[in-house]
């Protein structure tokens, strides 16, 4: 893996593991140990919401309140700049932060420093070597969750409408792509509870109707937020020689002086490829090194034929794939509207609420505070126990923490960076 900074790559690391930490501390001295020891204990204080959850069975109606519950810090971590937390607050040098942090928020959230610090520490939570990847992709996750859960599907709809339709019911509008007549059918069903799971921005086309005084604090709330635009391209076909074999970070994208057009290239490799297949793949490489007389154009070059994926804010014309590859055979792109835009003033906002009005959730609100799988996952369970304590069949002795809309706390003002305090005096990390 290397950094790229626009112009030249500022750290690389390579196969010798000494070698790399070496160049990692001639590079930025203590501070990725340092960094490391901060998010380890962030980390701890996390782990407290599986207790909160599984045994306490507590549940939250607002997302400021749940991170409060895990430890004030982390509610504290939301409302500072990850950069300023760096460099004023841990002492980390610029080049550290500018170069290896931005690297792995770029990489994770197509987004600089400038977002709110725990989006910044749950990237770089995801960032060391001990991470997870699931077999056959990540659909495997709600595919397994739905046959788990023994749901009644229904795939191919798309919800209009949510109304009230008073006394704890709920009518969802949607249209359903029938696939015998392959002709969108309008539909219409009731609930008792509705838990909305899909992230509402100001361009999200879900209308909520007959919520009264509700309604137009919904509209208000929503236009608050909009999601970052991530273009993956996929590309099948064989990098330049300087790109073979190499995974890239870039550090500095579309800065006034240019940077990279990508946050992020790689090589492609499954899961599930055994260690006797990947030694193969080594060997493929090494005979195509070796053998100039093969008819593979790719082999020519010295460089194998695979899958690379590039990660960009915006979507990559020809020669920025020409800039990487010497033989393209296949493209395919997908936009996402991948995760939260964390603009400057997120730390400024108030999250988004996990209760819309009684019997109707909003499971994405968390992703404000940072959004990963494991988030949504704590978001679900959050909401489910909210389900479960209205309907009175959780046993918690501990009652819904709604400290918000109780009154107790007041969200303006102390849901907002303290004016004269700074963070750390109120908890030391
Ligand atoms: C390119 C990329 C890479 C990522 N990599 C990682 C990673 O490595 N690790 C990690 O932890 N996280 C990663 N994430 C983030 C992760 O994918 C999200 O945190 C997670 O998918 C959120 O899950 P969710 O179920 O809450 O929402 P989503 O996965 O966004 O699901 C929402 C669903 O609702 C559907 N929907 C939307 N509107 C409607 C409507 N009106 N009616 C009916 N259905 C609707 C959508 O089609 C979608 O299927 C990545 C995200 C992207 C984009």
């Amino acid at each position: 893996m290397c950094i790229f900074n626009g112009r030249d790559y500022v750290f690389c690391d390579d196969s010798w593991q000494f070698l790399t930490y070496f160049s990692l501390w001639y590079r930025y001295g203590f501070d990725p140990l340092r960094m490391r020891n901060r998010v380890t204990k962030v980390l701890d204080h996390f782990e407290r919401i599986y207790e909160i959850q599984q045994k306490e069975e507590v549940a939250f109606e607002q997302v400021s309140d749940l991170l409060a519950a895990m430890n004030p810090l982390l509610l504290n971590l939301t409302k500072i700049q990850y950069a300023e937390l760096l460099e004023t607050e841990f002492g980390l040098s610029r080049r550290f932060v500018e170069e290896l942090a931005q690297a792995v928020t770029l990489v994770n959230y197509g987004q600089t420093v400038a977002i709110p610090s725990f989006v910044g520490m749950v990237s770089f939570a995801g960032s060391g070597a001990e991470l997870w990847s699931v077999a056959g992709g990540n659909k495997q996750l709600p595919i397994h969750l739905a046959q788990f859960a023994n749901a009644r599907l229904l795939l191919n709809s798309k919800v209009d409408a949510i109304t009230y339709l008073g006394e704890h019911r709920f009518q969802v509008d949607y249209v359903r792509l029938d696939t015998e007549s392959d002709e969108l059918k309008d539909h219409s069903e009731e609930y008792d509870y509705v838990i909305v799971a899909t992230p509402m921005t100001s361009g999200s086309h879900i209308r909520f109707g007959n919520f009264t005084r509700r309604e137009d604090l919904l509209k208000g709330i929503f236009e608050h937020y909009s999601m970052h635009q991530t273009v993956a391209t996929f590309v099948r076909g064989s990098p330049l020689p300087s790109y073979a074999g190499k995974a890239i970070l870039s550090c500095d994208i579309d800065n006034k002086e240019g940077g990279s057009f990508f946050t992020s290239f790689s090589p492609l490799t499954p899961v599930n490829v055994s260690e006797q297949q990947q030694q193969a793949g080594q060997a493929t490489k090494d005979n195509n090194n070796n053998n100039n007389n093969n008819d593979d154009p790719s082999a020519a070059s010295g460089n194998a034929t695979g899958v690379f994926k590039l990660f960009s804010n915006n979507q990559l014309k020809t020669h920025d794939l020409y800039s990487f590859f010497d033989v393209i055979e296949e493209v395919r792109e997908v936009i996402w509207h991948a995760y939260p835009e964390y603009g400057p003033n997120t730390v400024k906002q108030p999250f988004p609420p996990f209760k819309i009005r009684s019997g109707i959730y909003y499971l994405n609100a968390i992703e404000w505070a940072a959004s990963a799988i494991e988030m949504s996952l704590i978001g679900g369970k959050n909401v489910a126990l909210l389900v479960c304590h209205e309907l009175k069949l959780c046993n918690s002795k501990r009652a819904i923490v709604d400290e918000v809309s109780s009154g107790k706390r007041k969200l303006s003002e102390d849901d907002f960076p303290p004016k004269n305090k700074r963070w750390k005096e109120q908890q030391e990390l």
